[in-house]
């Protein structure tokens, strides 16, 4: 069973094992939130990443697609 998280060259990982794409989708974009809210142009460079280091499938990457349509239609 693979885990994830969100890691990103300059935030740094989330420090969780998320066990499945869309949970670390959903933790990237809480950091992403907190990141907008300090203002400046500030952002998160996280990306869900699978902690063995293999890259996503098409079914992970059509998971975190499925995350970030959901938070369009609010
Ligand atoms: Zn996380």
């Amino acid at each position: 069973m693979a885990t994830y998280h969100a890691n990103g060259s300059v935030r740094g990982s989330c420090g969780h094992q998320h066990k499945s794409a869309a949970a670390a989708e959903r933790c990237r974009q809480r950091d992403a939130d907190a990141c907008g809210r300090l203002g400046g142009g500030a952002y998160s460079d996280r990306k869900v990443e699978r902690l063995d280091g293999r890259p996503l499938s098409q079914s992970e990457m059509a998971e975190i697609e499925a995350v970030q349509s959901e938070r369009d239609g609010w």
